[in-house]
């Protein structure tokens, strides 16, 4: 028999627990910055019109059906998607050295990533993958569900609230060599800290020096800086370098598509007269991999990603909304250190500011965290990390007397 008895419970997910605490709050003024999804100036979900105009193009096809895709997905959505994260004039695409399957979000990406990872990685022969310390808490779940044992290195700095990049140096030069070395390819979650340029470049020497394996997180291309250029930048950097790397690419946060699961894995292999056969020889594997977890990936999503990915005037458009997701926030970033600072909040805050993407890692400790809860029905989780997506003009000011009266 089974033995059901034998499953222990399994502590609730944090995040989705602050979420239910939050929803049964009668408090008026209450204020979620627990949630990992963008919200308008009125705390509200935004539909991209972009995205509301590809669904018009796709839905006026009189030949729309509900068939199959291919088990590596629409084709059209996963080159485009190649273009979008390593350049339309890339090298690796020009010479076909990589090879790429729509997977289920970001998510189903990283999970084909360390699966495959765990069956053929041979760089080391007992590896270890590295996160930085703290990391988005899902990676620790879908390494360990595979069985691929989980060292860190250290990345954020408690004192100056940015990145300890010698601690992460020196561990990554530490590292067994043939390690795999999991990257977020910008906006960092959970602290909204970024290398800059030039410690990409040293990250990039030591881990070629020590053999290492890259594998860059990307869930929020455009949705950083307003700019998909310049938060494709390290990825694009490692790959000029001529690293094999894996990639895996989310369409949630910039396309707003969250719960359609819209997401690309990429497989990169250095230039080499054996590059073609050996992109040939991954996607088969690839290919059973994804057959044996989804079959195939879902449609809707993918098309939404691929008509506007495919055509240069809605292109523009988006890249107008992803100016008005990524400016909002910024601006939301200027107004709360703003507000901060002229409380006289006790310590310092161009943290908030100096931070990127969705998060701030506000410094605030676990106790202030559940004091906030508390007195002001201001919901973030316990590591004192905020979204930025949760503040408007509207609640920027309470949320700031807030904060200022729990840190005093
Ligand atoms: N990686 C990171 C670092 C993320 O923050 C997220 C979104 N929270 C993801 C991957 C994947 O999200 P999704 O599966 O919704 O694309």
């Amino acid at each position: 028999a089974f033995q059901a008895e034998v499953v222990p419970k399994a502590p609730e997910d944090p995040l989705f627990g602050l979420m239910a605490a939050y929803r049964k709050d009668t408090f008026e003024r209450k204020v979620d910055l627990g949630i990992g999804a963008y919200r308008d100036d009125n705390a509200k979900p935004w539909v991209l019109p972009v995205v509301k105009k590809a669904d018009d193009v796709i839905r006026s096809d009189p030949d729309l059906n509900h068939e199959y895709l291919p088990i590596a997905g629409l084709q059209q959505f996963t080159s485009a998607s190649q273009r979008l994260i390593l350049g339309t004039d890339s090298s690796a695409i020009k010479e076909n050295r990589i090879t790429s399957l729509q997977t289920i979000s970001g998510t189903g990406a990283v999970h084909l990533g360390a699966l495959f990872l765990r069956k053929f990685y041979k760089g080391n022969s007992d590896p270890n993958v590295y996160f930085s310390n703290p990391t988005w808490a899902n990676h620790n779940q879908i390494f360990t569900n595979v069985h691929l044992p989980i060292k860190t290195y250290p990345y954020f700095s408690a004192e100056t609230k940015g990145l300890d990049f010698e601690g992460m140096i020196s561990s990554l030069e530490s590292a067994p060599e043939g390690s795999i070395i999991l990257l977020h390819a910008c906006a960092h979650n959970p602290t909204g800290v970024d290398p800059t340029q030039e410690q990409w470049k040293k990250i990039a020497e030591v881990l070629k020096a020590r053999q290492h394996f890259p594998f860059f997180d990307c869930a929020y291309q455009g949705f950083a800086s307003g700019s998909l250029n310049q938060d494709a930048w390290a990825v694009r950097y490692f790959v000029e370098q001529g690293f094999e790397l894996l990639i895996a690419q989310s369409y949630a946060k910039n396309f707003g598509l969250y719960g359609e699961r819209a997401g690309c894995f990429h497989f990169v292999t250095s230039p080499g007269s054996d590059a073609t056969d050996t992109v040939t020889r991954v996607a088969s594997q690839l290919a059973i991999l994804q057959r044996s977890e989804i079959s195939n990936p879902p449609i809707y999503g993918a098309k939404i990603a691929s008509t506007v990915l495919n055509d240069d005037a809605l292109f523009a458009e988006w890249e107008d909304n992803l100016r008005t997701m990524s400016g909002r926030i910024i601006d939301m970033r200027k107004s709360l250190r703003t507000k901060l600072e002229e409380l006289g909040t006790p310590g310092t805050w161009n943290h908030i500011t100096d931070q990127i993407g969705m998060f701030s890692f506000t410094g605030l400790t676990e106790k202030q965290v559940l004091k906030i809860r508390e007195d002001a029905h201001v919901y973030m989780t316990k590591n004192g990390r905020i979204s930025m997506a949760g503040i408007n003009t509207k609640n920027v000011d309470y949320v700031a007397n807030a904060i200022d009266k729990v840190v005093r």
